[in-house]
């Protein structure tokens, strides 16, 4: 046996020993060489039956070997730092979302100082890092934008469990959700804009206008105040068209609408209410103000040359214009300064008519 190797004092060996039955198990035994008094070498051996131990070894390792294939097969990348901000360890999808490695970062000053390069920037996620940091136990979900190690910005949710010795951090790579919900934003403006604008002039279309003329008089009740409508309506328009082609004629009609925008106030609204008739919503107008607002409309109107792709063009319009402290519906406002508008052309266009 071994003890022939033995010098004096104390040896463990571990092995598998062999029962009389045939059974194996494992043994720790602690072999002890000592020379008695006759000067002859005598072992001391201890045997002890460490199954048990080894079962729970075993057990670990798997355990082990199962959190490592969760940490480098996850889609997310986990981060171990020590209670000196030391990086103990950084999982493979770390690297993958962010470039770098457990070298590049030895510390969460490195760390820093690489993924958010503009001072300010740093210094609000450091405070907000810091705060956090200081409550055991405490989690917490946060979303910053890094630098990658390729010059590229991500956004990136960060997970932080912070313990006594130690913080744990689980990063998800949310960039490409919210560039998802960026877009989809977009699309609900674009939509939302489409639906309640007119596609060729870009004012406001027919029941976005009438919309807007209701919600106005319904305010004009609570608030004991005073709105006027305006029906204008381009004087000859099929002439336009006539002389100069259709496509001119929708060049005069977003052209009409610039300048009509461009002339009125901020709080009143233009909409294209059919063909070439448009209806003006002007809130808290006051009865004296109203000619003059209006037939300053008209006279920006009759002045100005509207560009066109091809020749500049002169137009008129004639303005029915009712007025309204909230008592009525928009439809029988409409019809009055319909009636108006009406009285405006038979008297020669190019000209206001008020609604009785
Ligand atoms: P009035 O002074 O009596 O209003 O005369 P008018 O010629 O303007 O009125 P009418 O109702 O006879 O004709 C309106 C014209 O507007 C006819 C139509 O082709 C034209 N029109 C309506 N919508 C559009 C459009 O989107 N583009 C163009 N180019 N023309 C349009
Ligand atoms: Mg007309
Ligand atoms: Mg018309």
């Amino acid at each position: 046996m071994m003890d022939l190797a033995l010098k004096n004092g104390s040896n463990r060996f571990e092995w598998d020993h062999i029962k009389a039955n045939g059974d194996i198990f494992p043994v720790n035994v602690l072999l002890t060489a000592i020379s008695n008094q006759e000067g002859n070498r005598v072992i001391h051996t201890i045997w002890r039956d460490i199954t048990e131990r080894k079962l729970e070894e075993k057990a670990r390792q798997k355990e082990k070997e199962t959190l490592s294939i969760i940490l480098e097969s996850t889609p997310h990348g986990i981060t171990l730092i020590d209670r000196h901000n030391k990086y103990l360890y950084v999982n493979p999808y770390f690297t993958e979302i962010t470039g770098y490695t457990l070298k590049d970062i030895p510390t969460r000053e490195d760390w820093f100082k690489k993924v958010y390069p503009e001072k300010n920037y740093r210094k609000k996620v450091f405070e907000a890092w810091g705060s956090d940091s200081n409550q055991t136990g405490h989690e917490k979900n946060r979303e910053f934008k890094i630098k990658c190690k390729n010059g590229q910005s991500k956004d990136i949710e960060f997970r932080s469990t912070f313990l006594k010795d130690r913080t744990i951090s689980v990063l998800t790579d949310v960039t490409d959700q919210n560039q998802a919900k960026q877009e989809l934003k977009l699309l609900n403006v674009k939509l939302k804009h489409e639906a309640t604008h007119d596609p060729l002039t870009g004012a406001l279309n027919r029941r976005a206008i009438l919309d807007n003329l209701t919600k106005e008089l319904i305010r004009a009740k609570s608030r004991n105040t005073k709105l006027s409508i305006g029906l204008c309506d381009i004087d000859h328009f099929k002439l336009v068209n006539d002389r100069h082609g259709h496509q001119v004629g929708d060049d005069v009609l977003c052209s009409f609408v610039k300048v009509m925008q461009n002339t009125l106030r901020p709080y009143d609204l233009l909409g294209r209410y059919g063909g070439e008739e448009f209806l003006l919503v002007m809130p808290d107008s006051i009865v004296s103000a109203e000619e003059g607002v209006y037939d300053r409309l008209r006279a920006k109107i009759a002045g100005h040359k509207m560009i066109t792709r091809s020749d500049e063009v002169s137009i008129t319009i004639s303005i029915g214009i009712t007025s309204s402290t909230g008592d009525e519906t928009a439809d029988a406002m409409i019809a009055k300064a319909d009636a108006a508008l009406y009285r405006a052309k038979e008297n020669g266009r190019n000209q206001l008519a008020f609604a009785d």
